[in-house]
């Protein structure tokens, strides 16, 4: 199934994850968008807000999880999928 999704969405492979304008067909890696780059950071284990070290895990659900900032004056918290390497914020 993600195989097939993958291929309909004409990115070359799962590490080169892309999002695609669906009405333009543009294709951006998503490394270069903002939950990319959010992930990217909450990979290096350090928070985007506080740059605090560490995060306290919460409910997991298909391939996203949710994380807190384990800093107690930031409790900054995100939804984290490792697999798409995207995060947003909650
Ligand atoms: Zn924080």
């Amino acid at each position: 199934m993600f195989d097939r999704l993958m291929k309909w969405l004409g990115a070359k492979e799962a590490s080169g994850m892309v999002e695609v304008n669906l009405t333009t067909g543009t294709q951006i890696p998503v490394s270069k968008t903002d939950k990319g780059k959010l992930y990217a950071k909450i990979a290096s284990n350090h928070c985007p807000d506080c740059n605090g070290e560490g995060f306290l895990a919460g409910p997991s659900g298909g391939m996203s999880q949710n994380i807190m900032c384990a800093n107690e004056q930031c409790g900054a918290r995100f939804n984290v999928t490792p697999v798409i390497g995207i995060a947003e914020r909650i």
